[in-house]
C-alpha cells in the first residue's frame, strides 16, 4: 500500500567519461561518438593504437552508428521471410495443386525478374 519507492532501478550505467580515464596504468584511450538513426549519442573508448570503425552498432538499438552526427546509417531493412512458397511446395496436395502452382507460378515469374531462379 505504501508503494513509496516504485523507481525501477534495474539498469546501472557503468563507468562515465570519467569513470576510468585517471587510471594511470591502462593503456591509453580514445572515446569516439557514433550516431544512429534514432538519435542516440554513443561515446566509445578504444585503444588510442586501435583502428576506429566507420560504424558500430548503437548499444541503446542495435542499429548501426556513424561517427557523421548528421548522417547517421539508415536502419537496415529487415527481410520478411521468403519461406512462403518453399513451405507451400514442400506439403502440396492434389486439390491445392493448381492453385498452388499458380501462385507459384507467378511468384517464381517475379522472381525470375528479379534475376532469383528457385528451380
Ligand atoms: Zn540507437
Amino acid at each position: 500500500m505504501a508503494g513509496g519507492g516504485s523507481a525501477i532501478r534495474g539498469s546501472r550505467v557503468g563507468a562515465g567519461p570519467m569513470g576510468e580515464a585517471e587510471r594511470g596504468e591502462s593503456a591509453p584511450r580514445q572515446t569516439v561518438t557514433y550516431f544512429c538513426s534514432h538519435g542516440h549519442r554513443s561515446v566509445v573508448a578504444f585503444a588510442v593504437e586501435a583502428a576506429i570503425p566507420d560504424e558500430w552498432d548503437c548499444p541503446k538499438c542495435g542499429l548501426p552508428a556513424s561517427r557523421d552526427a548528421d548522417n547517421p546509417p539508415p536502419a537496415p531493412k529487415i527481410e520478411p521471410y521468403k519461406t512462403h512458397l518453399a513451405s507451400v511446395k514442400e506439403r502440396r496436395s492434389d486439390a491445392e495443386a493448381k492453385d498452388i502452382l499458380d501462385e507459384a507460378l507467378v511468384t517464381l515469374r517475379a522472381k525470375r525478374k528479379a534475376g532469383e531462379i528457385i528451380f
